[in-house]
């Protein structure tokens, strides 16, 4: 990490009228959800109670049991890494929500095994991560980041962020180049384990495919950058709220094709004309392949 990012990511005192100002505390997931649609972000984290959301989807509860199957393979000593432990794994903590019904729950868990077995068959038993499902965390002037990543790999002198993805769309460089989450865990990964770290991969276990992209401290200052930007937004918005601005106003919706799954649709003014999907629909077109 050269000096430039070095200085992003420690915290200087801000201050408002001679009192520190408050850090932003944020995930990926709080960035993201502004980002994507402000009303999102307020029904989630600022409306108490939170309203009502949607029943759960089926094609996450798919990808929370991989990963957790993944991270305990992870846990297992190394004589015991065979593909046989996988289905013992992944019935283990294997979620069922969402499903359409006991049939279809049959066949994502036969598909889940399907991808796990031939992901850990490109692995190294003998080779253990750096951490997995680890919690980094960083700070600027501005926002306290943290979030828990997949897995991090040492390659050589280097750290590589890995992401695991289980959706249905392929997914390029431009995915990895892109995605803010993974540039910020890029950059509390260095600041918490003291090691460089700019390379950041998505691997697709659908397809055995890794869409991976090389950052430079340039371009993670960047991303930092937009965070901070975003953390500012969100402030003022609430600051505006708490100065008597309507709600509605302060954080509009942002429709989208994203709508008809968002958890709020059911309560949201815009979400609510967007066509419906069943909880299960992802994982049924994932199984007609
Ligand atoms: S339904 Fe669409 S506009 Fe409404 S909160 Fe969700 S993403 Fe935003």
């Amino acid at each position: 990490m050269t000096e430039q990012v070095r200085r992003a990511v420690v915290p200087e005192q801000l201050t408002l009228g001679g009192m520190p100002e408050k850090l932003f505390v944020c995930t990926p997931s709080k960035l993201g959800a502004y980002e994507d649609c402000p009303r999102r972000y307020r029904y989630q984290y600022v409306d108490r109670p939170q309203p009502p959301k949607g029943p759960p989807w089926a094609h996450n509860s798919l990808g929370a049991s991989v990963h957790t199957a993944l991270k305990n393979w992870h846990g297992l000593p190394a004589e015991s890494r065979d593909p046989a432990a996988l289905a013992r794994l992944l019935r283990a903590t294997w979620v069922s929500e969402g499903y359409r019904d006991a049939e279809q729950g049959k066949a994502a868990f036969a598909l889940a095994l399907r991808w796990l077995e031939e992901y850990v068959g490109t692995l190294d038993p003998d080779e253990d991560p750096v951490g997995v499902e680890r919690v980094v965390a960083t700070r600027t002037a501005v926002l306290a980041f943290n979030g828990r990543v997949d897995r991090i790999d040492r390659r050589g002198d280097e750290l590589v962020i890995v992401d695991y993805k289980t959706g249905r769309s392929p997914l390029t460089s431009d995915d990895a180049r892109g995605s803010r989450a993974l540039a910020l865990y890029a950059v509390a990964t260095a600041r918490t384990m003291h090691r460089a770290c700019h390379r950041v991969e998505l691997h697709h276990l659908p397809t055995g495919e890794v869409a991976a992209h090389d950052h430079t401290d340039e371009s993670l200052q960047r991303h930092l950058t937009r965070a901070e930007d975003t953390a500012r937004d969100i402030v003022a918005a609430e600051r505006r709220v708490s100065g008597g601005e309507d709600p509605d106003d302060a954080f509009p919706t942002a429709p989208s094709m994203r709508c008809g799954w968002c958890d709020f649709r059911k309560v949201c003014p815009v979400g609510s004309a967007a066509p419906e999907h069943d909880a299960w629909e992802s994982v049924a077109r994932a199984l007609d392949g």
